[in-house]
């Protein structure tokens, strides 16, 4: 089986380092496994989606020297897919119309808000019944059970499905939501390893019990690690440039390259070419926890 792995920004801001950092350890893992590493553009959000963010990605990407196999992808080019997918899980009554209205919905948050329970929506049969009848918002039939993975990096996961309730997977048969998008998606490309931030561990399951829904195969998951703010939160823009744009001007690629590689990877020396990464790189051995964005750290390799 050949190894097939992708990250999938969205056009809605620059090249995020974090993002960068996933590119890399994805095109590393891709080139050591003689697989192929691609390049989805997850565009749905029409709003805040543009080309020039677009066309930036795909430039920092070239500049790093992290170029995608293949065409890009573009998820507004594939509503037609989600459109299907949608479809056959409520043809096979999988999925339902739920016809809660806002206000009732609004109870059920408040109620489980001061039982100081998880957020979630939750039908029973006679809603699911009725929920053949097209309207309103598409959810999945969540049954009770222990959903378990086995992250690359972190070891066994579990999820108790109760805590996601039939969570919504498209505004209508038109409209998918990010979770199925992205199922969708990774089946069509048959991707065979999801490597991503951590901050994505909570789709996880979701994404799980949607490509059991739609009988396909699972790929493997690897959640990186966060890279943090001196402070331990999650860099933001509040703490300084967190675009790869921002270092274009005043770094070598090779430098952000490096600095980035070994953030979260112990390599056998610390001043090291990406290829010479490539010999090294094993999933396993990512770090589990977060590392700090050092801005000195990356300074002192741009000057060596
Ligand atoms: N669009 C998501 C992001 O930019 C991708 C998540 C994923 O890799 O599944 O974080």
């Amino acid at each position: 089986m050949k190894v097939k792995v992708r990250i999938a920004p969205s056009p809605t801001g620059f090249l995020h380092i974090g993002t960068a950092q996933s590119a890399l350890y994805n095109w590393l893992f891709a080139r050591k496994n003689s697989g192929d590493f691609y390049l989805r553009i997850e565009d749905t959000d029409k709003e805040r989606s543009t080309k020039e963010y677009e066309q930036s990605i795909l430039d920092s990407l070239e500049w790093l020297g992290l170029k995608w196999d293949g065409n890009v992808v573009r998820q507004s080019g594939r509503m037609d897919k989600y459109k299907a997918a949608v479809g056959k899980l409520l043809a096979e009554e999988k999925a339902f119309y739920c016809h809660h209205t806002k206000e009732e919905l609004e109870t059920e948050r408040k109620t489980q808000e001061e039982n100081k329970e998880p957020p979630r929506h939750v039908c029973n049969d006679k809603d699911r019944e009725q929920g053949k009848i097209a309207g309103g918002i598409i959810r999945l039939a969540v049954e009770q059970e222990t959903i378990s993975f086995d992250d690359e990096i972190r070891g066994e996961i579990k999820f108790e499905s109760s805590l996601l309730g039939d969570f919504s997977i498209a505004k209508s048969p038109d409209e998918a939501l990010y979770n199925f998008a992205v199922v969708v998606d990774d089946a069509d490309m048959e991707i065979t390893h999801v490597i991503r931030g951590e901050d994505h561990i909570s789709n996880t399951p979701k994404q799980i019990l949607l490509y059991k829904a739609l009988g396909k195969e699972m790929p493997k998951f690897a959640h990186l690690p966060l890279i943090l703010a001196s402070d331990r939160s999650k860099l933001s823009k509040r703490h300084g440039a967190t675009s790869v744009v921002d270092y274009k001007k005043d770094y070598l690629p090779e430098a952000l390259i490096n600095f980035l590689g070994t953030l979260s990877y112990t390599f056998s020396k610390e001043i090291l070419t990406k290829e010479e990464m490539v010999e090294e790189f094993e999933l396993a051995k990512v770090h589990k926890s977060g590392a700090v964005f050092n801005i000195n750290k990356l300074n002192w390799f741009n000057s060596q």
